[in-house]
């Protein structure tokens, strides 16, 4: 490990309380676990871990695809540009912070940011215990290699984008990357459309309420 490495900040990890065997000791457990894997290269060019940000009972959990540099500094998802554009779309949903987690399928960040396909499979664990603890009734998906990865039969991210895809356990709303629509005026343009049905699938009028 070198110098420079520092405990990962993760935003909404529980600061005490619950027996050892509770939901929340579970999940500092597995946190720690998290921030200490060296299973693949990636923790050799790292400076955080990125784990969560959120609530621990989260009734939505967006699901990005890997830190940034930004969120590599600090050890908290989605907290550059694109995590701007992120909280802005959680704000006009109107979700409480009690009500919302934010975390990536990859936990540490890509030289480059070149998503890397063999980090994903071996973090792929960490998310489904991370998920398994959560229990969020919907999870958002971000971009496509988040799309593909938590749901490998939806057609593509352009077509998928807006509409919840009811019959996945929990069921799932596919949205672009929030990165993509700061490139592309027509892709922002999108995101705002799908922000707004997600709105409206979070309120029960599209599809079955979650
Ligand atoms: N992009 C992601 O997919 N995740 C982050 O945390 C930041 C940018």
């Amino acid at each position: 490990m070198s110098g420079r490495k520092r405990a990962t900040r993760a935003a909404g990890a529980p600061s005490g309380g619950g027996s050892p065997g509770s939901p929340a000791a579970a999940w500092r457990r597995l946190t720690r676990e998290i921030e200490r894997c060296t299973r693949c290269p990636l923790h050799r060019t790292r400076a955080h871990v990125v784990v969560y940000r959120g609530s621990l009972t989260p009734r939505v959990v967006f699901v990005g695809e890997a830190p940034g540099a930004e969120e590599d500094r600090t050890g908290v998802p989605f907290v550059g540009r694109s995590g701007r554009r992120l909280d802005a779309a959680i704000a006009t949903l109107g979700l409480a912070p009690s009500e919302f987690g934010v975390l990536n399928l990859v936990k540490c960040r890509p030289p480059g940011n070149r998503f890397d396909r063999r980090a994903e499979r071996t973090c792929r664990p960490y998310l489904d215990r991370q998920l398994a603890l959560l229990r969020p009734r919907l999870l958002v998906t971000l971009g496509a290699h988040s799309l593909r990865a938590i749901d490998p039969d939806a057609p593509p991210v352009l077509r998928s984008a807006g509409a919840v895809r009811p019959d996945h356990a929990p069921p799932v709303f596919p949205l672009l990357h929030p990165a993509a629509t700061l490139r592309s005026r027509a892709w922002h343009e999108r995101w705002e459309r799908d922000v707004a049905r997600l709105g409206r699938c979070l309120s029960g009028e599209l599809a079955q309420p979650v």
